[in-house]
């Protein structure tokens, strides 16, 4: 199957000629470089690469993928925010989210002008796929679906994704922040067989990169030239783009670092579960875990007297707090104060 990706983009986005700047008009490396209006002298003098050629190749073979089918955003949020200004007409077009999940989407949404229609997951945390095949049969005006998979803050994979992409002619957007600590399989390689899906990834998270903001989309490449064609010209710095490469040579230290929250992760669970505060543990796929407390606003205040600082979901889901995997000795922390709060 393949969706007219074209009637979907919006006719403003289509009509626009891109900045064309001096590294887009000549990008070889050797010469003199006069045309950028650059200052000759120093060593962040010059502007980064606009098509971050190296980190992208470097990242396509981490991921097995082709460059040509990732994008790189200053973030994941950059990635969310152009997929809107690419296909979502303000105050015209809308956008399925299935809460309680990922608080950028409608954020996006919102600076976009773009209506929500809020598909909320089953009570197992599950897509409701009746729901959204019924939304999207009735209205046309859905451009795009987001799945978080693993969630945020549920820690869970979604399942049914493939049947959604397939029945719905907009976008589908899976977002992937949490994949490395999952042990199912990304959804990349499926983008050879869809061209309306964007998947997209991050180094904020199990690459430890939060910090320098890059942010993966990977999609087609017809999907990928719409998202380049509107980006900022050098969206990501060189310092950052240095520094993405220089962790992704570095897979044995992914590996490790990967490894020790897995097993942080299940070893937090088995502590959490002996304290008589905590009433649930939800499955994780993700590098955090969503607890269910008697009472969470208590708990939460009660840690944050003693520095530690979880994040309270309890308007979103009753009573559960949201705690990262933290070193084994910020877990130690963590399960000394919760001891200190059930007794
Ligand atoms: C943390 C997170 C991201 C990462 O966002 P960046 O802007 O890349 O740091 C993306 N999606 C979800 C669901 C997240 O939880």
């Amino acid at each position: 199957m393949s969706v007219d990706i074209n009637k979907l983009v919006r006719q403003n986005i289509l009509n626009l000629a891109p900045y064309s700047s001096a590294r887009d008009e000549f990008s070889g490396t050797e010469g003199v470089f006069l045309d950028a209006n650059e200052n000759p002298n120093g060593s962040y003098n010059r502007y980064p690469d606009p098509h971050q050629v190296e980190l992208k190749n470097v990242l396509g073979k981490v991921k097995s993928v082709s460059p040509q089918n990732i994008f790189l955003g200053n973030g994941s949020d950059e990635v969310i925010d152009l997929i809107f200004r690419t296909f979502a007409n303000p105050g015209k077009d809308k956008v399925i989210v299935c809460p309680p999940t990922y608080g950028m989407y409608e954020v996006s949404a919102n600076i976009n002008d773009v209506e929500i229609v809020n598909i909320p997951l089953l009570p197992n945390f599950q897509l409701d796929r009746q729901s959204i095949f019924k939304t999207i049969e009735q209205d046309k005006a859905v451009k795009i679906i987001f799945i978080c998979s693993p969630n945020n803050p549920t820690g869970n994979l979604l399942e049914g994704v493939e049947e959604i992409i397939e029945r719905f002619d907009g976008i589908v957007v899976v977002d992937e922040a949490y994949i490395d600590f999952s042990p199912k399989a990304t959804k990349v390689p499926i983008i050879e067989q869809y061209n309306n899906l964007i998947v997209s990834q991050t180094l904020s998270k199990a690459w430890g990169l939060a910090g320098i903001r890059v942010g993966i989309a990977f999609a087609q490449k017809e999907i990928i030239a719409l998202l380049n064609k509107i980006k900022p010209p050098y969206n990501i710095s060189t310092l950052n783009q240095q520094q993405a490469l220089l962790s992704l040579q570095q897979p044995e230290k992914f590996e490790a670092e990967r490894s020790e929250i897995l097993s942080e992760r299940d070893r937090l669970q088995k502590e959490l579960l002996q304290l008589p505060i905590v009433q649930k543990i939800y499955p994780s796929d993700a590098n955090f875990l969503l607890v269910e407390v008697d009472n969470a606003n208590n708990v939460y205040n009660l840690l944050v007297d003693k520095k530690v600082i979880v994040r309270n979901r309890n308007t979103v889901i009753k009573n559960c707090i949201r705690i990262t995997v933290g070193t084994k000795q910020e877990n130690e922390i963590l399960l000394t104060e919760l001891k200190n709060i059930s007794q």
